[in-house]
């Protein structure tokens, strides 16, 4: 097996603590889309200013994380508008160029009903594919004709607090199942050659072990890589 390279995305920024994860990944040599919400980047303007002027990608997770497929297309179109707006503020004043827009959507409902309106919506919005390397599982075909980011590995390191019938209950699950060789849903780190769209988040209540699983995914020899856009 080759060395595992990997993509990491850190969904739903800024948190308070979002300036911490940005200068702990700088001090790793740690690339990274951070996608953020409209309704917090509005708040925590400085800290996304601060990413972005590291080097880092900020993408849009929509202005209030609701599910697509339980809006209208108005809305949606509101919720993309809104927080690019607030993601453009924070390129000019970093005074770095934007030459990367990439969208997630919150809880990766792509829209339901709509779906096919949102991606011809995100592409007038300048939106783009972006180009992830290396990844070779053949159910990933279908997220890579998409124009918004989907991801290979989430990490579920929020499910210790968000959902009651899941099989991740400790932060010992959590590292578990970093290991995991046949997960229900998504790639392996350890047993694919295949690179990986990597997805953590900025949560407060999970912000204590952000450093132990990035360290741990470092110690797991992951070279980490920034998307490319792809070209119009
Ligand atoms: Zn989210």
């Amino acid at each position: 097996m080759g060395k595992k390279i990997a993509y990491l995305t850190v969904d739903d920024s800024p948190s308070k603590l979002m300036k911490e994860k940005v200068d702990y990944l700088l001090s790793k040599s740690i690339p990274a889309v951070f996608f953020c919400r409209g309704d917090f980047l509005e708040k925590r303007m400085k800290d996304v200013v601060y990413a972005i002027k590291n080097g880092f990608i900020v993408g849009n997770h929509a202005y209030s994380h609701k599910r697509f497929s339980e809006l209208n297309l108005k809305d949606i179109k509101i919720e993309i508008t809104k927080t690019d707006a607030f993601i453009e503020k924070a390129y000019k004043k970093a005074g770095i160029e934007r030459t990367i827009k990439c969208f997630r959507f919150p809880y990766g409902n792509s829209g339901g009903k709509n779906k096919e309106k949102i991606q011809k919506f995100l592409e007038t919005k300048g939106y783009k594919k972006q180009i992830l390397r290396g990844i070779t599982y053949d159910w990933w075909d279908e997220f890579d004709n998409r124009v918004d980011t989907y991801w290979t590995f989430d990490i579920r390191e929020y499910e210790i607090h968000r959902e009651k019938f899941s099989e991740i209950n400790s932060i010992k699950d959590v590292f578990n199942h970093l290991k995991d060789k046949s997960p229900k849903r998504g790639g392996s780190l350890i047993a694919s050659d295949s690179a990986e769209v990597i997805l953590i988040h900025d949560h407060e209540e999970t912000h204590k072990i952000f450093k132990k699983l990035i360290d741990r995914l470092t110690e797991m020899e992951i070279e980490f890589r920034l998307p490319e856009s792809s070209p119009l």
